[in-house]
């Protein structure tokens, strides 16, 4: 294994939960690209998808997020936003998917049942936030806790794929490093 694709997924949602962890759709898929070695970003991802089930996002999500109408509206679906992103990881061969807990594979599974598409990645997958836990001695958390734990500033905004993913890449050092 010579990198760790780090993802991070936002998805439609709302404050009530109305929108049912089964309704629930990727809009943006965040992720960087870890070196195994010098565990430094080398690469990085952001694409924005248009959701069918609920097209319109809700205020909370707006919020949550800062991805704007706008932004999905012009978006790819997610049938040619997953070409597009096999396209960019496919410049490696052999990297580890992981992610903050089992929420961002299970999403890509069931946004791929709902596209009809084959579900892109390996079985291989590695619960950073669990592998985060367990290395450091405490309980899971929620990654701004864990940028803390270690004095690590969160950089950009939480909740939004991107940020989050390149906040975890930082935090490599001290899940899978010598940190
Ligand atoms: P995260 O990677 O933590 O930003 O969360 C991924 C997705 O989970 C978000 O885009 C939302 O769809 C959903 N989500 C996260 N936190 C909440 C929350 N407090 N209430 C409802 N949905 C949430
Ligand atoms: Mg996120």
């Amino acid at each position: 294994m010579k990198q760790y694709l780090i993802i991070d997924l936002e998805a439609t949602c709302c404050k009530e939960r109305t929108i049912t962890r089964d309704k629930m759709e990727i809009i943006e898929i965040g992720a960087v690209m870890v070196d195994a070695v010098t565990l430094k970003i080398v690469d990085e991802y952001e694409q924005f998808i248009k959701p069918i089930l609920n097209p319109k996002l809700t205020d909370f999500c707006k919020t949550l997020t800062t991805i704007t109408q706008e932004d999905v509206d012009g978006a790819m679906g997610y049938k040619e936003a997953l070409v597009d992103f096999k396209k960019w990881y496919s410049k490696y061969d052999d990297f580890l998917f992981c992610s903050w807990g089992d929420y961002d594979k299970s999403q890509f599974e069931q946004d791929c049942k709902l596209h009809s598409v084959s579900y892109p990645f390996s079985s291989e997958h590695l619960n950073i936030k669990k592998e985060f836990a367990k290395v450091q001695g405490i309980k899971p958390c929620g990654l701004d806790v864990a940028l803390a734990h270690v004095g690590l500033e969160l950089v950009g905004t939480h909740h939004r794929g991107i940020d989050d993913a390149r906040n975890m890449g930082c935090l490599m050092p001290y899940i899978v490093g010598e940190a």
